[in-house]
């Protein structure tokens, strides 16, 4: 926050090509990639929109994992370019297999484009990336694009190892500076594609981005300050080692998830992510006081639930700037909420479990 209140700098000054030099690189590690990992202006649904749009032609046929907010949002950005979405329907707090998507492939043969969502954060799903990019690749032609936008920098993640084809992600995220820029990487694969695409687009069309960072360049001016922001982001998660920041984020998930647990609290989803915890709100408890109770008598702020599940469930993240003892804090004022709400449990037990958790 301190960086980026500091006095503005030209973005075609030589101090900010070295700034954007490094970024640039721990981008590329944070991807796992040895290919450009590009900075967009505009928040993570931009950089979705321009997978889709660098990616297709007019009326291609892609599949889509709707599993939430975010897998439905693929589909909707499809549609809007008039390319074909075959919709593989998940329940909400489900994950995909791979299985569903091979079939999906197998029906569909011209599709040329898989979409997932690798944390479905409208849920707290996980999705397993590894498997699914193996068995699409061991089954079609079509490009594995991932939505990572809680997941880069939270879960394990290897871009080229994986042969994942596209993937993207938001700055306040697992970035955790404010939101304005979005980060995008494609293959080989998806730049050939590129080359092909007919989809109408300007600001987006990133081969123009690709050109401009062989120099450390953006094509338009970019959120100077947030790059600037991003560079110290990415640098204190390149001093905690990239697989040290997974396992953190793994701890940290398991304690939460040992606390609702011994709080016979239920957990939404059935493989969960390390970058939040959905947790379904008990039937005894007012959804409302529950909220106005965590976060205005104990300053504590969770995400509710979107959709269907608005009332239903409230989210707990543990992305980013996060330590045990944010954790402990969390579940301690949780507990503290859920008594004043007059839910019966055992008064520690969540937060024993939490404590528990991290050593195990
Ligand atoms: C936050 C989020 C988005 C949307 O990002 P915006 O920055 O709000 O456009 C998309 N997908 C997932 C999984 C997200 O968590």
């Amino acid at each position: 926050m301190l960086k980026m209140a500091e006095p503005i700098i030209h973005h075609r000054h030589p101090e900010f090509t070295e700034l954007f030099t490094r970024v640039n690189n721990n981008l590329r590690n944070l991807f796992q990639t040895s290919g450009d990992v590009l900075t967009l202006t505009s928040s993570g649904t931009g950089a979705m929109e321009a997978v889709v749009c660098n990616l297709h032609q007019r009326a291609d046929t892609a599949i889509f994992v709707n599993g939430g907010k975010f897998g439905e949002r693929w589909g909707e950005i499809l549609a809007a370019y008039g390319v074909h979405g075959v919709e593989i329907t998940v329940e909400w707090g489900s994950s995909v297999s791979a299985d569903m998507v091979v079939n999906a492939l197998k029906a569909n043969p011209a599709a040329d484009a898989v979409y997932l969502t690798h944390s479905e954060t409208s849920t707290g799903a996980a999705t397993d990336i590894e498997t699914i990019a193996k068995q699409v690749h061991k089954n079609s032609d079509a490009a594995v694009v991932v939505d990572g936008i809680t997941a880069v920098g939270a879960m394990e993640l290897r871009m080229d190892e994986w042969e994942v084809d596209a993937v993207v992600t938001g700055s306040q995220k697992g970035l955790m500076i404010p939101p304005g820029l979005a980060f995008l990487a494609f293959s080989e694969r998806a730049w050939k594609m590129a080359e092909k695409s007919t989809l109408p687009k300007y600001y987006f069309d990133l081969k123009k981005a690709k050109k401009a960072i062989k120099e450390n360049d953006t094509p338009w001016t970019p959120a100077v300050s947030l790059v600037i922001g991003v560079d110290t982001a990415l640098e204190m998660l390149r001093a905690e080692g990239l697989e040290n920041v997974w396992k953190r984020h793994e701890r940290l998930a398991r304690s939460i998830r040992s606390a609702a647990k011994a709080l016979d609290l239920r957990i939404l989803a059935q493989c969960p992510s390390n970058a939040l915890t959905a947790v379904t709100i008990p039937s005894s408890v007012d959804a409302k006081l529950f909220n106005k109770t965590l976060k205005n008598k104990y300053g504590i702020t969770v995400a509710g639930g979107q959709g269907h599940l608005k009332g239903k469930i409230f989210r707990i993240s543990h992305l980013g700037y996060y330590d045990e003892l944010d954790m402990t804090a969390m579940v301690s004022a949780l507990e503290l909420t859920l008594r004043d709400c007059g839910y019966k449990f055992e008064l520690g037990s969540g937060v024993e479990a939490a404590l528990s958790a991290f050593s195990e």
